[in-house]
C-alpha cells in the first residue's frame, strides 16, 4: 500500500513537473516571441558606429586582425574609421572593406589637433592620400570658430567639395556656420553634436539641412538608459540627422566598443522602430550613399 501511494505521490509530481515544463516553454515562446519577430528587440540590432579611431598608439597594442574582431564582435554593421596616422584606417580597410568606411585624418601623429590648421603640408598630404585611397568623409578634425577662415581648413572644404565627401566636425556652432558660410552645398558630421545643449542642437539642425550629429562620447540623452523627453522630441523631429559613436581616442576605449553598442541598442529599444533603425544605421548608411572620392 505505501508503495503504492508513493508510486502515486511521485507520478503526480512528474505530471505537475511536465505541466510546469509545458508552462516554461508557453512563457519562452511568449518572451521570445517579440525578440525573434521584431527587427529592433533582436539581440543584435545592427549599428554603424561613426566614431572609431584606429591611431598609431592603437595598432601598436591593438593589431590589426583583433582590432576587426572586436567591431564584428560589437555586432557593428559598419564602422566610421579616421585615425593618426590614417595608415591605421588604411590597414583596417584592408582587412575588411564591407565593414570598415575610411574617413580621411589630417593629422598624421597624435598631438596634431590645434595645429594642423596652420601647416600647409596638411593639404598635400590630403590630396595625396584622395589620388591613391576611396574615403567618404575627411575628418574628424579638431575647428572651432576663426581655424575655419585659416588656407588649410578653407583648402579642406574645397577638396571635400571636389570629392564628394561629408567633413566630420569636431567644432563649435560658429566653426560649423563658418563652414557653411564657406560652401553652402558642404555635408557636415558634427562630431559629438558640438557638445551643444540640446537646445543649441535643435538651432543649428533647423538652420542647416546638410548637417547630421553624432552622439559619441554622450550620454545625457539615455540617463538610466530611457531616452529623456526634451531628447525623444529632438530625435522625432530630425529623425534623419542622429548616428551613435563610440570615439576610441585613447587605445583603451577601444574596449568600450561592445558595451557601447550594447547599451545604445539598449537605449534605441525605447524609440518607434524606424526612428531607432534610423539612427542605429539607416543615417549612417544613406550619408556615405551620398559620398564618394573620385571627382
Ligand atoms: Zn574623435
Amino acid at each position: 500500500m505505501m508503495g503504492r501511494r508513493l508510486l502515486l505521490r511521485y507520478q503526480g509530481k512528474i505530471e505537475v513537473a511536465t505541466d510546469m515544463t509545458r508552462i516554461f516553454r508557453g512563457l519562452a515562446v511568449l518572451l521570445l516571441w517579440p525578440l525573434v519577430n521584431s527587427p529592433l528587440g533582436a539581440r543584435e540590432m545592427e549599428i554603424v558606429d561613426v566614431h572609431i579611431h584606429y591611431s598609431h598608439d592603437a595598432w601598436e597594442r591593438l593589431p590589426p586582425k583583433q582590432a576587426i574582431t572586436m567591431l564584428r564582435e560589437a555586432g557593428l554593421r559598419k564602422a566610421f574609421v579616421s585615425s593618426s596616422s590614417d595608415d591605421g584606417t588604411l590597414m583596417l580597410h584592408a582587412l575588411a572593406p564591407e565593414l570598415v568606411v575610411p574617413v580621411l585624418r589630417p593629422y598624421r601623429r597624435r598631438g596634431e589637433i590645434s595645429t594642423w590648421m596652420h601647416d600647409p603640408g596638411v593639404i598635400d598630404f590630403l590630396r595625396q592620400r584622395l589620388a591613391d585611397n576611396e574615403y567618404a568623409g575627411i575628418g574628424e578634425f579638431h575647428a572651432f570658430g576663426e581655424d575655419v577662415e585659416t588656407a588649410v581648413m578653407q583648402e579642406v572644404i574645397r577638396l571635400a567639395r571636389e570629392h564628394k565627401l561629408f567633413l566630420h566636425a569636431h567644432s563649435d556652432s560658429d566653426a560649423v556656420e563658418r563652414i557653411f558660410a564657406t560652401d553652402p552645398q558642404a555635408r557636415v558630421l558634427w562630431a559629438h553634436s558640438g557638445f551643444a545643449s540640446v537646445a543649441e542642437v535643435r538651432r543649428m539642425l533647423s538652420r542647416h539641412d546638410n548637417l547630421w550629429a553624432d552622439l559619441a562620447f554622450r550620454s545625457e540623452h539615455a540617463p538610466g538608459n530611457r531616452v529623456s523627453p526634451e531628447w525623444l522630441a529632438l530625435f522625432e523631429d530630425f529623425p534623419d540627422r542622429f548616428m551613435p559613436g563610440t570615439d576610441t581616442y585613447t587605445p583603451e576605449r577601444w574596449y568600450y566598443v561592445r558595451p557601447h553598442a550594447e547599451w545604445t541598442r539598449g537605449w534605441l529599444s525605447d524609440l518607434p522602430r524606424e526612428l531607432a533603425q534610423n539612427i542605429a544605421w539607416r543615417n549612417a548608411e544613406s550619408l556615405v550613399r551620398s559620398s564618394r572620392t573620385r571627382p
